[in-house]
């Protein structure tokens, strides 16, 4: 376990664990995992130990959760859809929750929280891209093609199973 990964040295070390033979796990702060990327290039970590290094990236943040004692299906403002990046026309059918507070929920309408998260896996094909040093739109582009599920999609995933709310989860992720 390397704590948190925030200069050159601390990212060489990293790196260097991984690549003779340990299984390192570390933290870095970033938007996404895509980001996560371009912080060890520039922190000067040689692209091709990097590819070799890595197995995946995760990217999570937590959100709360609905209360169940309290909850019930509402309406959402068009307002919202829009600003939560959704086309009010393709979502006028899909049923949200929201919840008033309880006495379990001490009022507050959410209880217990859980993480949304994306997970970028290290195929061949973006080891690739990553040493030829290609744009992140285009790794994006190529991780999206592999199936990739993004951390705005997890949590909409989320708010779409009733767990959470399209406000909650604009409070950590970006609309794409
Ligand atoms: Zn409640």
């Amino acid at each position: 376990m390397v704590g948190e990964v925030r200069d050159p040295e601390t990212a060489q070390i990293a790196v260097q664990s991984a690549l003779t033979g340990h299984l390192v796990f570390t933290t870095v702060h970033a938007n996404n995992v895509f980001d996560v990327i371009g912080r060890f290039l520039h922190m000067g970590v040689e692209p091709y130990n990097f590819v070799s290094a890595l197995n995946c990236v995760m990217a999570q943040r937590l959100v709360r959760l609905l209360c169940r004692s309290c909850r019930h299906p509402a309406e959402v403002s068009e307002t919202l859809l829009r600003e939560s990046g959704l086309d009010p026309d393709l979502y006028q059918d899909q049923v949200f929750h929201d919840a008033p507070g309880c006495e379990e929920c001490g009022g507050t309408g959410f209880r217990g929280r859980t993480a949304v998260a994306e997970l970028l896996d290290m195929s061949d094909r973006i080891r690739q891209m990553i040493l030829e040093r290609r744009p992140t739109a285009e790794i994006k582009q190529a991780a999206r093609e592999e199936g990739m599920t993004f951390l705005r999609e997890s949590a909409l995933e989320t708010v779409f199973a009733g767990a959470t709310t399209l406000r909650e989860i604009n409070k950590v992720t970006f609309v794409q």
